[in-house]
This record gives structure tokens, sequence and C-alpha cells, in this order.
């Protein structure tokens, strides 16, 4: 059973890029520390917790930064003008709220929009770039603004606003990659028996480059890397390029980022605890950490593990329970089959 409680509170803990300390991080720790012999964090700010066994020696990676926003400059009516952190859509921010975080703590704006009655034919035309939104948030002026605590550099992202849907569905931001992280903790949970050498990690500056990534598993130095992270599921307007479909059940994919032995491995669990795997053709390097776990040091064996969501990067991504909890159950039953294997291609 998917735990709701520490679901919400799992997507919707602060932590921009590069500002996981804003909250996500106490509560991975918090989530954890009873679960594991030990738990640390490194000078990027990734968070590793370590349960102990013989081997192999396996890194399990869910990104724990958001996609946000940070203030370029305030202009002297008090706008704030942004610069995004990651692949913001900027149309997305249209007539939305952003929660701040600043000097004087948590603070909220609103991103303007003109009104229809207002519009001219032209502007009806015209999406929303990062030149034209502007926030508001509440300051006559740039003296108010700076003193309710925005500077340059104050960073933002978009405001909570977790709903479920009917049973199984629910919306949110950040489920990039927050639903992953949930299930790297629930998986890492419920774990009774193992051989495996077990790194969990959530990891930092995923969207801006997998620069935590990079650094943790050098530090980790896994035989195994596995990068849990969201996936496209069908939605509106795909083409039918997206085969995942929501409901169908974790996905894995195939390609050159991802050994095949470890595959198969998947595959095969999968099958013991009747489990279905949806499959995923990666012809490039993915864009999760898998990438670059893959070509650390002498190699990683990788693999990626994804729970499917519509509407990727907007404040209305869309999961469904049921693949959660069977992402949690494959993973942990993943990690407890695990054991020394020939892992050349
Ligand atoms: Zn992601």
């Amino acid at each position: 059973m998917v735990n709701m409680e520490l679901l919400k509170k799992v997507v919707e803990a602060p932590g921009v890029s590069g500002y996981e300390f804003l909250g996500i991080r106490d509560v991975v720790i918090e989530a954890l520390k009873d679960y594991v012999d030990e738990v640390y964090v490194d000078k990027l700010g990734n968070v590793v917790a370590h349960k102990k066994g013989n081997g192999p020696k396996v890194m399990i990676a869910a990104h724990m930064d958001k996609i946000g926003v940070m203030v370029n400059h305030i202009d002297k009516e008090g706008y704030l003008h942004l610069v995004p952190i990651g692949g913001v859509d900027p149309r997305t921010l249209v007539a939305q709220k952003v929660r701040f975080f600043t000097e004087k703590g948590e603070r909220y704006g609103v991103v303007g929009h003109i009104p229809p009655h207002i519009q001219k034919p032209e502007d009806r035309k015209k999406a929303a770039d990062w030149d034209t939104i502007v926030v508001d948030v509440g300051a006559d002026g740039k003296e108010e603004a700076e003193e309710m605590g925005f500077r340059v550099g104050t960073v933002g992202e978009f405001a909570p606003a977790f709903v479920q849907l009917n049973e199984n569905r629910i919306a949110s931001p950040y489920l990039d990659d927050r639903i992953c992280l949930y299930t790297l903790i629930e998986a890492a949970r419920r774990i009774e028996s193992h051989e495996a050498d077990i790194y969990f990690v959530g990891s930092v500056q995923e969207e801006v480059g997998l620069r935590g990534a990079r650094v943790a598993s050098y530090a980790i130095e896994p035989e195994i890397g596995i990068a849990m992270d969201v996936t496209f599921a069908k939605q509106v307007a795909d083409k039918g390029k997206i085969v995942p479909k929501l409901g169908g059940g974790p996905v894995m994919d195939v390609g050159p980022n991802i050994n095949p032995k470890v595959r198969a491995f998947a595959d095969e669990v999968a099958e013991k605890y009747g489990i279905e795997l949806q499959v995923e053709a990666s012809p490039r390097p993915t864009g999760t950490d898998a990438n670059i776990m893959q070509i650390n040091r002498e190699g990683v064996a990788t693999a990626v593990l994804s729970v499917p969501i519509r509407y990727m990067h907007s404040q209305v991504e869309t999961a469904d329970l049921r693949d959660v909890e069977k992402t949690i159950e494959f993973a942990r039953h993943f990690l407890e089959e695990l054991r020394p294997m020939d892992l050349t291609p």
C-alpha cells in the first residue's frame, strides 16, 4: 500500500537543483535512517544510505532535485524577472503561483497574465517566454520586494498542488522525480533479507546535468547502478510515439545505456514475482543518472527503473498509484534477489 502521507511529504518538500538542503534532504534522511546501517551526506549534498551486505555492490539512485526558477533581477516596480533552473517551459508558469525561499523565509508570488478582455488579437497568438514573464510578489516597488527578502539569486519552485483524481490517479508538480524517490525509500524500508551491499542514493542536481550521481558513483564504486526516474506515459498529443501507459506497471529501458545481464536478471525477478514490466526503447544514453553512472571509473552495469507519468515538467504531472506500488515491490525483490553475477555484456 502506498503511504499517501509520506508520498505527499516527499513530493512537496522543497529542493530546487543545488538547493536540496532547503527541505528534501532531511525528509530522506529521516525516512531512511532506521532502515539502514549508516546515512551520510557528501559535499554536493547527495544523501547516501548504506545497507551493508557481502555483495554485489549496488547503487540505486533517485534524484531529489526539482526544476525551478531563480530571480534574475527585480525591476523598479517590484516585479521579479526569472531565469529557469533545469527544463522549465515558461508557458506552464502563466497565471500560476510560485513558492520562493527568501532570506526571510517562504514567500509566494503570482505570475501575471493579461485579462482576456484587454488582450489584443495578436496577444492571443503569443506564447509566454522568459522575457515576458514577471512575478508579482505584492510589493509596490523594488525596495519593498527587497525588504520582503527577495534578492537576485532567490530560488523558487511550482507551488504545492497535490490532488488525488480518483482511487488510483494523482496529479502534482514534481512527481519527477519525487514519486521515484518515495518508491526508493519504501523499497528500502520493505527489504527483509539481502546479500547485496546496497547504497540508496538521493542524488542532487540531476536536472542540471546529472551532477550529483557523478560524484556519488565515483565515491561508492558500485558494480551495478540503477537509476530510478520517471518516464513518459501515453498522453494527449503524443502522436503514438510513447509506448508505456499509466497503470501498466514499472518501466525498464533497453538500449546502450542498459547492461543486458542486469536487464535479463530484472526480467527473471519480474517473472518470479508476477510483476509485468513495460519496456521502453532507449536508443541513446538516457536522460537519467544511469547515463553518468554507466561511464563511472572503469564502467558500471546500469539499468533504469521508471514510474510512468503524463505531462512531465508541468504542475500537473500525473501518475497511477498501482504503478508506484508495483515498482516498490519490484525494486525490493530485485535488491533482495541480487547475487554476484557476470556483468560482461
Ligand atoms: Zn527526473
